[in-house]
């Protein structure tokens, strides 16, 4: 392919002093820049796609520039023409969370959006379904093989009965007993599970399989008043219940038809539901990276913050993610923030985060992969610079703490403070009450969600490519001249609509899902 494509260098910013590679395969020594960002640059190594090459001469000591941002400093004179690989920098400083600029920057006035929808399925509560799915809550591992029995039978001989249902998701996680259930920070797995129980995909139906001798009793998982729209049905008697202990199950198939029993009221309430036609404003939009590249920050990562600012124009929601993938961005942050208050916010999470990497005696650095380095991205300030594109250029409206869910209110651009781990941040995400995850990747990720369609945007036409059964769109296409950011972001907003209202995505077409993975910061026992 490169020999049939002109070199071609991407530059981010007219002030940036390097440039990124797009060929496939990279360039070869003695290449001659043609006209474009880099022309008559002569390249002195070979630079792989994806590699910086350095456009002037550096001196030691100098900061290298990306998206007009230092993304490290020359540890050696680099001259120009030079392949600007991660050892020869220096990685900048983390910002100080003191004296950061709060709520001063006033973001563009987006026009309001309008005539857009999709079809969805409405809730008691006001939140809207993409899918229509029921989900069966666990209070601890312990019953996990059991309900993936019960689940297996439910798909076979409940399912055909009930055609309008979607499927059926057994919630399994590792949380609910061997746990320090009282200590801080053990409020977050607690809450997410929750709150993924109530995910707008799930039609406000509750069900839970219990052990019965777990720390995590139902009560405490879902008390009264926690799950509203079931609970005044059922006139506040707890959630609807399966407990494995109970004296009335002899034998193991009277655990799983007891469990089937209850699935079914459930599975008819959800079946007697239609799609219906609700403007784009009811979408819940997650935005994540996984598997990262230097074309993230280029093609994908662009494109979806084109979109996200289309759905915040819309009067939908939009969550971002990640902290330490924005934590080298903060002054964005909390510029761009909507409120003094909301700033703060920012400040508090990723403080409260610098302190839970520091009791493991690393930093932010240590989110670099080995993957991510070798496709050009060097370190993590690098990394973050193009991750924070994702979030469009709305002010941010809201902050939720990890596993918190978003109240009918919190509408526009969200920062929800998750880890960068691509299951944690999802799974954070769910219970933050995500109906729709967007989710970029360079080096390629299989990566899906039972809960919830994953829309994955490959950053580069080679993955693209390759991955052709996987990825459900190609942003490469701005690396190859032939698409704009502009025009990719619409096309990534339609195709949102077209699956919010029932499209299935690649990772669906072949039932593709990775576990729910808490996030537990508090000891186990
Ligand atoms: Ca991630």
């Amino acid at each position: 392919m490169s020999s049939l494509r002109p070199p071609l260098a991407i530059r981010m910013h007219p002030a940036d002093n390097v440039a990124i590679i797009a060929n496939d395969g990279g360039l070869p020594a003695g290449t001659v820049m043609p006209p474009g960002v880099a022309e008559g640059v002569v390249l002195r190594d070979k630079v792989p796609q994806g590699h910086k090459l350095a456009l002037a001469d550096l001196a030691a000591g100098q900061a290298v520039m990306r998206y007009n941002v230092p993304v490290g400093y020359a540890r050696q004179d680099i001259p120009a023409g030079s392949w600007v690989h991660e050892r020869l920098l220096d990685m900048p400083a983390a910002r100080e969370l003191q004296n950061l600029p709060m709520a001063t920057v006033q973001p563009p006035v987006h026009e309001a959006l309008n005539g857009f929808t999709f079809e969805g399925y409405v809730n008691a509560d006001g939140s809207v379904g993409t899918r229509n799915l029921l989900a069966i809550t666990t209070t601890v591992q312990c019953v996990a093989g059991v309900l993936k029995i019960a689940v297996e039978r439910i798909e076979r001989e409940l399912l055909p009965l009930y055609p309008n249902v979607d499927g059926v998701v057994g919630l399994e996680h590792s949380y609910g007993c061997g746990v320090a259930i009282e200590a801080p920070g053990a409020e977050i797995p607690i809450r997410t599970l929750r709150h993924i129980s109530l995910n707008p995909n799930f039609g406000g139906e509750v069900m839970v399989v219990s052990l019965g001798c777990e720390k995590l009793q139902p009560d405490r998982l879902l008390p009264p008043g926690s799950f509203p729209i079931q609970d005044i049905r059922d006139e506040g008697k707890g959630p609807d219940l399966v407990c494995l202990q109970d004296d009335e199950h002899v034998g193991f198939m009277s655990m799983i038809d007891d469990i089937l029993a209850h699935a079914k009221p459930h599975l008819a309430r959800l079946n007697a539901r239609q799609r219906q036609t609700v403007p784009a404003s009811a979408l819940v939009v997650g935005v994540q990276c996984g598997g990262s590249d230097a074309f993230s920050g280029v093609t994908a990562n662009p494109t979806v913050g084109f979109m996200a600012d289309l759905v915040v124009r819309a009067g939908g929601t939009v969550m971002f993610s990640e902290n330490t993938e924005v934590r080298d961005a903060v002054e964005q942050l909390t510029s761009r923030a909507a409120t003094p208050e909301v700033a703060q916010a920012v400040v508090r999470e990723l403080g409260w985060y610098d302190q839970y990497l520091d009791r493991g005696r690393v930093d932010r650095s240590a989110n670099t992969t080995p993957g991510n380095k070798a496709g050009g991205l060097s370190n993590i300030a690098e990394k973050a610079m193009g991750s924070i594109i994702k979030s469009g250029t709305s002010a941010i409206s809201s902050v939720l703490a990890p596993g918190e869910k978003l109240n009918a209110q919190q509408k526009g651009l969200v920062f929800a403070a998750t880890p960068a781990s691509d299951f944690i941040c999802g799974t954070l995400q769910l219970a933050a009450g995500m109906n729709l995850h967007v989710f970029t990747t360079g080096r390629g990720t299989p990566y899906g969600l039972q809960a919830c369609p994953v829309v994955k945007v490959a950053t580069r036409t080679d993955l693209a490519r390759r991955w052709h059964d996987l990825m459900d769109m190609n942003a490469g296409r701005i690396a190859d001249g032939e698409l704009s950011i502009e025009d990719a972001g619409w096309e990534l907003f339609r195709l949102l609509l077209d699956v919010a209202s029932g499209r299935k995505t690649w990772a669906e077409h072949w039932k593709l899902h990775n576990a729910l993975v808490l996030f537990n910061p508090a000891p186990i026992t």
